[in-house]
């Protein structure tokens, strides 16, 4: 089948679609259908192998049973924009009125979509950190926009400011943070976020907040940059409820921002997916307002995880590096023998039955030689499973 050349041009272009025609292949999907193919011990993707709350497993039941399965509202079921307005106010006293600054979306994935493709116009400058969250680089290359990046170095992956300092400049339009951040486990203290609002302010930039593991630090507190003097009138904050609930497959995600972003966003969300979700939605209302000890709960419970896991890479002979916040932690090959981390991930299952995934994954083409030998493990697993897993890389013997 021939495909119309501009169709094609324009997912190419992005470089979402390889020279064949096929989708450019991502490690993610190659890495999951190794760890299905040889039952290796996935910690490769970032999801968690056991229920969340009950509460809100039976939440989303009984909206089935009482029929709350029909196209809700399109900026979200308003039990649930209320119950987000409340959370923000409960945990970082920030105002949001449910009526007009509070957007529910399809995952934290589509509040991004969204955002990007509503506020940025081709040609303008996007500032991520680096590595970035796979999808940034792909919404920022479909909103035709160009991507600069801060990097974030080992041991424990903070920003240069000065280099913060050096890449934003009039051109950037959008500041994309990710806090606590995936894949490093880096949690940005309140001096980083205030230079970027102070930025952002000198350059008259949208910041963009993605805070889907705003629950899960470790010991230190987390900052929403919203909090920041100054933030509020140009941040769109964004979480979702997959990673506090342990309900990723649900996708039900959201945004917080002042009325006339939310609008903007909502213009472009309307015609992405409507609404999505129905039932789902009472359900993580009901999640949002379960009481503190659930939330302390959740980040002890992973804190112990990460314990688990990074003793046990570490025991194996990897550099660790001890992630503050967030589902991962990042482990250096190159001690084992293994300068490349995307080799080391395709002979792992077979090595150690486990499987995990490269750091340059997440990083553009020519910034990938700097974190060529460090891989991501996924920590948010049973305990068991950790424990296994680290039994089986504790074989593993250093290549000479
Ligand atoms: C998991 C994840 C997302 C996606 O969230 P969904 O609610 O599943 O769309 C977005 N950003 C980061 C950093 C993530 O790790």
């Amino acid at each position: 089948m021939t495909i119309p050349g501009a169709w094609r041009r324009t997912a190419r272009g992005a470089g979402l679609l390889a020279a064949d025609g096929t989708v450019a292949a991502s490690i993610f999907a190659e890495m999951s259908a190794l760890a299905a193919r040889t039952g290796a011990i996935n910690l490769g993707q970032g999801f968690p192998n056991e229920d969340g709350p009950s509460e809100v497993l039976e939440a989303a039941r009984a909206a089935i049973s009482d029929g709350v399965n029909q196209y809700p509202p399109g900026r979200g079921l308003p039990v649930l924009r209320e119950a987000i307005a409340r959370h923000q106010h409960r945990f970082y006293g920030l105002g949001a009125d449910p009526e007009t600054e509070v957007l529910v979306t399809a995952g934290a994935t589509e509040a991004l979509a969204a955002t990007i493709l509503a506020l940025l116009e081709p040609g303008d400058e996007v500032v991520t950190f680096e590595p970035f969250y796979d999808a940034y680089g792909a919404l920022i290359a479909l909103g035709g926009g160009v991507h600069r990046t801060v990097r974030l170095r080992a041991p424990d992956f903070q920003p240069d400011l000065d280099e913060l300092r050096a890449t934003v400049s009039d051109r950037t339009r959008l500041i994309i943070v990710n806090n606590p951040h995936n894949p490093t486990g880096a949690v940005f203290p309140a001096e980083t976020l205030a230079l970027i609002v102070q930025l952002a302010e000198r350059h008259d930039a949208v910041i963009v907040t993605d805070e889907v593991y705003e629950h899960l630090t470790f010991g230190v507190a987390h900052i929403p940059i919203a909090t920041i003097p100054g933030a509020g009138a140009r941040t769109v904050t964004i979480s979702s409820g997959g990673k506090t609930f342990n309900t990723t497959g649900w996708k039900i995600g959201w945004l917080t921002a002042p009325a006339p972003l939310v609008t903007a966003i909502l213009a472009v969300k309307q015609f992405l997916t409507y609404v999505n979700g129905a039932p789902f939605q009472p359900a993580i209302a009901v999640g949002l307002d379960l009481p503190d000890s659930f939330y302390t709960g959740i980040a002890a419970d992973l804190r112990f995880k990460r314990d688990v896991l990074e003793r046990g890479l570490a025991a194996a002979g990897f550099t660790v590096s001890r992630p503050q916040g967030s589902y991962f932690i990042v482990a250096d090959a190159a001690p084992l023998g293994y300068p490349d981390g995307a080799d080391f991930c395709r002979a792992l299952p077979g090595l150690a039955g486990v499987v995990a995934v490269p750091i340059a994954a997440f990083c553009s083409p020519e910034h990938r030689p700097e974190y060529a030998s460090l891989v991501r493990f996924a920590y948010c697993k049973r305990v068991d499973v950790l424990e296994r897993a680290s039994e089986q890389l504790a074989g593993l013997t250093a290549r000479a």
